[in-house]
């Protein structure tokens, strides 16, 4: 088992503190999904876990196993196992998804250590036939024309062959149609066990229709405010995230 520890998390965008005060735990084996209104904070709690250089941790720590990965570069953090997948995943003209993911696992090996094509394939072609995903795919380029449902193949696809421990996976509804949706939710769902944690982060109540979270936790203005299991997100989609806005004022 490990775990991935947010505590007292806060982060900065320049000076305005955006995450303010925020504590998490995600042990493998678990999904937590947190929602929120938009500009709460969820992207930036993400992209600061991940290393993003325009995120500053003003205070508090993130650690994965007890050990802080505040001191790591981002390529160091996903060594440890924290795969971000990204809310607007760019275009690279002319380099194909096959290239591009081999590029990635040959990144991960130590220096002077080649990757093994053989071994390589072999990996690619198993993960695709767990996502049910066409052999053609892998030769076209990475995101270039791609529909919102290939973006979200080609990022399933690199989670599972990074396997990280620990997936962010910001999700936002805007381009989430029906198809991509699907696609995220079979490919988490085909991942999901023992060896991994994620953080689900969506203000979609729908994604969680497919994807059965272990635990909602509610972020407004910077901090997690409410945690619940998965009714929490039925409550918000039927009452909407005023109510809890509410019951937080009454509670103040
Ligand atoms: P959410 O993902 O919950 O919608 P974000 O983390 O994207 O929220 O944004 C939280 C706040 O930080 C918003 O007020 C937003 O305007 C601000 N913000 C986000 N990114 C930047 C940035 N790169 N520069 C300045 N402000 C930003
Ligand atoms: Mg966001």
């Amino acid at each position: 088992m490990h775990s991935l520890e947010i505590k007292d998390l806060h982060v900065s965008i320049g000076d305005k503190e955006i995450v303010k005060g925020l504590t998490l735990t995600i042990k493998t084996g678990e999904v937590h999904a947190i929602m929120g209104p938009n500009g709460t904070g969820k992207s930036t709690l993400s992209k600061a876990i991940a290393g993003h250089p325009d995120y500053t941790i003003t205070s508090g720590d993130v650690l994965i196993d007890g050990k802080s990965i505040l001191e790591m570069e981002p390529d160091e953090r996903a060594r440890a196992g924290v795969f971000l997948a990204f809310q607007y995943p760019s275009e690279i003209p002319g380099v194909t998804i096959a290239n591009f993911l081999r590029a990635a696992q040959q990144a991960r090996l130590a220096e002077g250590e080649e990757l093994d094509a053989t071994a390589y394939y072999k990996k690619l072609y198993s993960k695709m036939d767990m996502l049910k995903i066409d052999r053609k795919f892998t030769s076209r380029a990475v995101n270039e024309g791609f529909s919102g449902g290939e973006k979200k193949r080609c990022e399933i696809l690199q989670m599972a062959m990074l396997e990280p421990i620990f997936s962010l996976m910001d999700e936002t509804d805007s381009g989430l149609d029906i198809d991509a949706l699907r696609i995220v939710a079979d490919g988490v769902n085909a991942q999901r066990g023992e060896k991994l944690g994620v953080l689900l982060i969506t203000h979609y109540q729908r994604l969680l229709d497919y994807i059965v979270p272990d635990y909602v936790h509610v972020m407004w203005d910077g901090r997690i405010v409410k945690s619940g299991d998965k009714s929490l997100a039925l409550d918000l989609e039927a009452r909407g995230y005023d109510w809890v806005k509410q019951e937080l004022a009454a509670k103040a």
